[in-house]
């Protein structure tokens, strides 16, 4: 049966997956959804001896029902390979009574990985089922992770290319040299002499340019996204909360039946989304715990029932967190107001408007699958230094957040199911931090803290670490804000 998707804010909007995932977002402005959370139709003792790339298949099978069984196993197959530097793709890591769930061995040591090593290929199927000739144009603008998984993603995917706008200091030195090193005859990458709000408002602006997008069109191109609210990025997220349940059983840490909690550090909304998607389906999950650092607005709104973004914007030691408005929420919104589109997207406007909103109490009911909570920067850090001195085993500083409200959840509930945290980010790749946190010196010169880690702790240096080191610089582009669309044109060679 075809599986369709609505907009969260009109519900007369129905599309199939690969024109959601072409198109981003809907034209509402609404996120889109499922029109059902399909089940599972393999059993646990089925997923139990499946590898990642064949769980990937029964999962997203069951969204994607506009693509053929080849189409979906040739996007899995040439997304997760050896761009991932273990066979198991998301390993699950056994530490004091947890498990951490390790999603950082892609292209670029974070979690972003899991999805935009396939987005590319989705994409390209997409355009081709729907007759999109142009060639695909993705714009993102970057404080740092996102950037370069997209252009690890998109390099040399044919039919498509991708132009990364960033803050030229307002990345880290290991975020810089990723971007900058790319190789890929498609990519390219533009520091911008501003911050990350004003990358993203120029990004915003040649999206609704319609003169471009004419422009464009004539020379053979299109724009499209990459960002965390398209539903080719959702989905294959699903996948590694399914696989490590499945593992769990299989290593008979858990029972048939048996469910566990999932603690995941939140930012964008989207990660513990897909854990709620998957419990949905039936993957034996029972708690989804929000995991926020001093930005605490979802902790807030789990809390009161109120969301509010009127509050000071806290720079951190978990800066992939660093977020007031978490899109991705609106998919839960959607859900808790029994699917009402119009509901949605009275309090969508009411949060663009004054900047928050109250949810009714039968909403909040549907709430209850979820925990919350927070911790501040001291707390980040005793738990990697503790976790470290008792165990060994190093976790970065937006685990360390997760890992830490776990337990806090664990002690004040008296809940003693099992927990699995999302591990977002190799310790490599926040490495100052985690080196303060650890009590080693910081360095204003980052690289030279790399090899420094992994000297103290014995915890392996990620090939894509050393990868950057020796790397040659290829991208030199650079522009003042108002000149990012003249640039664009530059790079397409339309401005001629
Ligand atoms: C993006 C990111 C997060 C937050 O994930 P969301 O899906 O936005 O909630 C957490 N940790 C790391 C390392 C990230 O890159």
């Amino acid at each position: 049966m075809d599986l369709h998707y609505t907009s969260t804010r009109n519900s007369e909007v129905k599309v199939t997956a690969s024109q959601a995932i072409l198109k981003g977002l809907a034209p509402d402005g609404g996120l889109f959804v499922p029109e059902d959370i399909p089940h599972l139709d393999v059993s646990m003792e089925e997923l139990k001896e499946m590898s990642y790339q064949e769980t990937a298949y029964v999962v997203m099978k069951q969204f994607l029902t506009d693509f053929t069984g080849e189409e979906l196993k040739e996007c899995i197959r040439k997304a997760y390979d050896g761009k991932f530097d273990t066979e198991e793709i998301a390993p699950l890591v056994k530490t004091d009574d947890v498990y951490y769930l390790e999603l950082f061995h892609g292209a670029t040591i974070a979690f972003k990985d899991m999805a935009l090593s396939i987005l590319p290929h989705l994409l390209t199927v997409s355009a081709r089922k729907n007759q999109v000739e142009n060639e695909i144009v993705i714009l993102t603008a970057t404080s740092g992770d996102t950037g370069k998984a997209a252009m690890a993603g998109f390099a040399d995917v044919k039919g498509t290319k991708i132009i990364v706008f960033y803050p030229r200091n307002g990345v880290s030195k290991v975020q810089e040299l990723q971007m900058v090193t790319q190789k890929g005859s498609n990519v390219d990458v533009v520091a911008i002499h501003g911050n990350f709000d004003q990358a993203q408002s120029g990004v915003k602006a040649m999206f609704e340019d319609r003169k471009l997008k004419e422009e464009l069109e004539a020379k053979g191109y299109q724009f499209s996204s990459a960002n965390s609210i398209n539903i080719g990025r959702l989905v294959p997220q699903i996948v590694y909360y399914v696989y490590a349940c499945a593992k769990l059983l299989k290593y008979e840490e858990i029972q048939e039946g048996e469910q566990i909690n999932v603690a995941v550090p939140t930012g964008n909304f989207g990660n513990i989304l897909a854990a709620y998607y998957a419990k949905k389906m039936g993957a034996p999950i029972d708690k989804l715990i929000c995991a926020s650092n001093k930005n605490k607005v979802l902790f807030d709104f789990f809390e009161s029932g109120v969301y509010d973004r009127n509050r000071e914007f806290v720079l951190t030691s978990s800066p992939s967190m660093d977020i007031l408005i978490s899109s991705n929420l609106e998919r839960l919104i959607y859900l808790i107001t029994g699917r009402d589109a119009e509901k949605t997207k009275e309090l969508m406007e009411e949060l663009k408007s004054g900047g928050r909103y109250t949810v009714t109490e039968k909403m909040r009911e549907g709430l209850s699958d979820f925990a919350a909570g927070y911790t501040d920067e001291d707390q980040t850090k005793e738990t990697i230094r503790k976790i470290y001195k008792r165990t060994g085993y190093v976790i970065d500083t937006h685990t360390a957040v997760a890992s830490h409200v776990c337990a806090r959840y664990k002690n004040d509930s008296g809940d003693t199911k099992k927990c699995v945290i999302a591990s977002t980010a190799s310790p490599y790749k926040f490495v100052n931090s985690v080196m303060e946190a650890l009590g080693e010196p910081m360095n204003e010169d980052e690289l030279s803290l790399l090899p420094k880690l992994q000297e103290i702790t014995g915890v392996k240096m990620p090939q894509a670490v050393k990868d950057i080191l020796d790397a040659r610089i290829l991208h030199h582009t650079e522009c003042d804000v108002d000149k990012m669309e003249e640039t664009v044109r530059k790079i397409l060679g339309t401005d001629l």
